[in-house]
């Protein structure tokens, strides 16, 4: 079967949902159509690990795609995508005619080397199916210490379970936190019962066995990882598209093919205040993106020009984070109670690169400010520059 629509949208995700509401207002008129390969509407994902696990209520989580006035097709995966005729083609057989192409295709889970019942976090299936293991007592394996791995171990443990956390580095966070607030953090979870093993990573699994890099063997009732994605460039790519760590695209989202557009986890964007491309996968910028993208399709000049900022919950600690947050570069930590509420500055070649608000809130912009200043900064002239002195 063949359609034709003005705007057709790869991925109903967070971006791709975001983009079809914002093609709306911008295009009364104009027919759209979302193609998803998962069996729900667009959703929130944040909540997979953290506010399902305090409330349960899936009610929240689903993203206004009503609005869109658009034709949602679930369960529909693209196969190709052909340039020169602008038609898409699904695993239905079905083909899809477009005048505009949005990819917002997100990324697939990064998977250990070898088979084993592991839940890769991503999906709402995952975690219907992560939390048909969960009740109090259960024995949980998390495989991972950065920011899903670290989510899910502490709502997993909120929810009664045995949580043992596995991962190759010497704390949890040790990526993106300075060293003594990764130790903190660490030592957090221990005092919260969560049997932390750093340094320890998974060779293989024997039926719900894991066997540890240590020779030890752990026993699980269920295993669920957070490794990180990759983003699913494969679309694109075969197209012929400009592909380097993501679909690179301008300012206004634009690929290589300026009638096809990216944005999202996918998505390689240049961020002007970093003076380098980023490609980021938090819900800020998917969402942001998304609504950009949809309109620049539109015809409006609607560019990308802001840095994202993401958050994390990790127990009752909380945080928001601007920039880039890498714990090689150097760091100046400003506490108004150490470890519990302050500010992290990440500095490079005397700029501002990356603010960690920890417990510090409405900074965001402030924050953003900031490391669009050219500086030069230094350890002792940013010190103060937000607030939490
Ligand atoms: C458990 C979890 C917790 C998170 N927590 C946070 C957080 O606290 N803070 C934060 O900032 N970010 C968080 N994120 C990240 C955030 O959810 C993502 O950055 C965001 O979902 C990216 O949106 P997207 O639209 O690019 O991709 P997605 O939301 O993943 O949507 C992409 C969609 O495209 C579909 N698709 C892929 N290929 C095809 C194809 N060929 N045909 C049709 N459909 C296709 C996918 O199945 C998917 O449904 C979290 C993510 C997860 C998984």
């Amino acid at each position: 079967m063949e359609h034709r629509f003005d705007h057709l949208i790869i991925g109903a995700g967070m971006a791709g949902s975001a983009a079809a509401v914002a093609l709306r207002e911008a295009a009364a008129g104009a027919s759209i159509a979302l193609l998803g390969d998962e069996a729900h509407p667009p959703y929130d994902r944040p909540p997979l690990s953290k506010a399902l696990w305090k409330d349960g209520k899936e009610e929240d989580i689903w993203r206004p795609i009503a609005k869109a006035g658009a034709t949602l097709q679930p369960g529909r995966r693209a196969l190709s995508i052909d340039r020169a005729a602008h038609l898409v083609r699904d695993d239905a057989g079905d083909t899809w005619r477009y005048g505009k192409l949005l990819i917002a295709t997100g990324g697939t889970p990064r998977r250990l080397p070898f088979g084993a019942d592991i839940v890769y976090l991503r999906t709402l299936d995952d975690y219907h199916r992560l939390r048909r293991s969960v009740r109090s007592g259960a024995r949980m394996a998390v495989i991972g210490g950065g920011f899903i791995g670290s989510e899910i171990a502490a709502a997993l443990a909120l929810n009664g379970c045995r949580v043992t956390m596995l991962f190759p580095e010497a704390t949890i966070g040790a990526r993106a936190f300075p060293k003594a607030l990764a130790e903190s953090v660490t030592a957090y979870y221990r005092e919260k019962g969560v049997d932390v093993r750093a340094g320890v990573t998974v060779k293989g699994a024997a039926g719900a066995a894991l066997e540890l890099s240590d020779g030890s063997t752990l026993q699980a009732d269920a295993v669920v990882a957070g490794l990180g994605i990759t983003p699913n460039v494969e679309l694109a790519q075969a197209a012929g598209l400009e592909v380097d760590n993501g679909i690179v695209v301008d300012a206004h989202l634009r690929s290589s093919d300026p009638d096809i557009h990216a944005a999202g986890d996918v998505a390689s964007f240049p961020a002007a205040a970093l003076g380098r491309r980023l490609r980021v996968e938090h819900e800020n910028a998917a969402v942001t993106m998304g609504e950009r993208a949809g309109r620049c399709m539109a015809g409006q000049d609607a560019p990308y020009d802001e840095l994202p900022y993401f958050y994390s919950d990790l127990f009752d600690l909380g945080y928001e984070a601007v920039g880039t947050l890498d714990a090689r570069l150097e760091t100046v930590e400003q506490w108004v109670t150490p470890y519990r509420e302050g500010v992290v500055y990440y500095l490079e070649g005397a700029r501002v690169r990356g603010a960690l608000l920890w417990n510090t809130w409405d900074q965001v912009g402030a924050a953003r400010a900031l490391i669009a200043d050219p500086g030069p900064f230094d350890a002792r002239s940013v010190r103060g520059r937000l607030p939490a002195a």
